[in-house]
């Protein structure tokens, strides 16, 4: 905990600190059984998990069979684009997939490898603007076995239009699938009048414990199971369900929802109290974030300096920052975001992502006004790689 109150904490994008009413639902029914089972501890189990999928319903406007617990987001992802894909390979069909050149790895890795792998489908990949927004939607309107978009982007947090989307997928029967990871929690959803066939959310993105994901999948069409086994959750996604992890999700989601209004309010002027000081302490800063976005993302460059120098020298300080890159190997690369919506390469690899969330107060945002001019010269004096 106190790895908490004495940080300060700007990654909530990656993940946010679990709520504490869904910590105490968590161990409330640590000890539940298998839904699966036909007996006395059985029936609990499926009651619970029953609960979670009503309540996890009720927030996103959907039918509770169409929740599908999964492990994660990216589970959750996989499940749905695979899974059509495989579904018209099975119908012996060449699989055509639609997506955007900037969307997270857990979908943009799950399509490059359908279409180098056996699959071999062929992706038509809708333009971005120089603001981060997709706005030509032509490719949809010829059929495809698939097509993702997230909802809003992970790293900018634009906003992306997905009801236009879904609704051009409509009259050419083309499966959509949203990643609404960073909105679910975040922006209003409602599954039924949106009209995408599937969409994915991840639980420790609005304060659920981590490990559990959310698939939306409607009656029909489904994806074709892309793990085999006892069929639970209609076969899309076999194995035993975690009822105290659904249940701490739908607890969390519940609250997400309910504080949403006043949270986007305050994270709007806690976000623009950050930029202003940004603007005002950093020459030539560069704003990545443009409007529409989401309200605790700010994505801006730091030229002259490397993402990862800047990183280190907020860590040395107490303030925990992203960079937007791709940096599991260590090495730092720009963002594929950035280099879609044409930033510079050079520009891009000293990007960071400050997120707030839940947690975040003015003392965490004047923390980082307190220290941002001397990090940022520093930085800068280190160099470029
Ligand atoms: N999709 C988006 C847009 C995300 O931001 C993330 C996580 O950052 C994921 C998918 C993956 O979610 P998870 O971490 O639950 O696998």
């Amino acid at each position: 905990m106190s790895t908490r109150t004495n940080r300060h904490y700007f990654d909530h994008a990656a993940t946010t600190p679990i709520r504490q009413s869904a910590v105490d639902v968590w161990v409330e029914n640590a000890d539940v059984l298998n839904p699966g089972g036909t007996y006395a501890s059985g029936r609990r189990a499926q009651s619970v998990l029953a609960e979670a999928r009503e309540m996890i319903a009720d927030a996103l406007g959907c039918e509770p069979i169409e929740v599908v617990f999964t492990g994660s987001g990216t589970e959750a992802d996989n499940i749905a684009v695979r899974g059509f894909a495989q579904a018209a390979a099975h119908r012996g069909e060449t699989p055509r997939i639609v997506t955007t050149p900037i969307e997270h790895p857990a979908v943009k890795e799950t399509v490059s490898a359908l279409s180098a792998g056996a699959t071999h489908a062929d992706v038509d990949y809708l333009p971005v603007t120089s603001t981060g927004h997709i706005e030509d939607l032509s490719f949809l309107q010829s059929p495809a076995s698939v097509a993702a978009m997230m909802w809003a982007n992970n790293e900018t947090g634009a906003i992306q239009p997905v009801a236009e989307a879904a609704r051009a997928c409509q009259e050419t029967g083309t499966p959509l699938h949203v990643d609404a990871v960073q909105v679910v929690g975040h922006l209003p959803v409602d599954f039924s009048s949106l009209g995408a066939t599937t969409l994915a959310a991840s639980a420790h993105k609005f304060g659920g414990p981590r490990g559990v994901g959310i698939l939306l999948a409607k009656r029909s069409p489904v994806p074709s199971p892309i793990i085999t086994g006892g069929g639970q959750q209609r076969g899309i996604r076999p194995g035993t369900p975690d009822a105290a992890g659904a249940i701490a999700t739908a607890v969390a989601l519940k609250e997400a929802v309910d504080e949403m209004d006043a949270e986007r309010t305050r994270l709007t002027q806690l976000t623009a109290r950050l930029r202003s000081g940004l603007e005002e302490s950093v020459d030539k800063l560069v704003v990545h974030t443009c409007e529409p976005n989401l309200s605790g993302h700010l994505f801006v460059s730091f030229p002259g300096a490397e993402a990862d120098s800047l990183i280190m020298l907020f860590d040395s300080l107490g303030i925990e920052v992203a960079a937007g890159s791709a940096c599991s190997s260590g090495v730092n690369r720009a963002s594929h975001v950035l280099l879609a919506m044409g930033v510079d390469e050079k520009v891009s690899r000293g990007a960071i992502r400050f997120t707030l969330g839940r947690t975040t107060t003015d003392d965490d945002v004047d923390a980082v006004l307190a220290h941002v001019t001397d990090v940022v010269s520093r930085a800068r004096l280190a160099g470029m790689a």
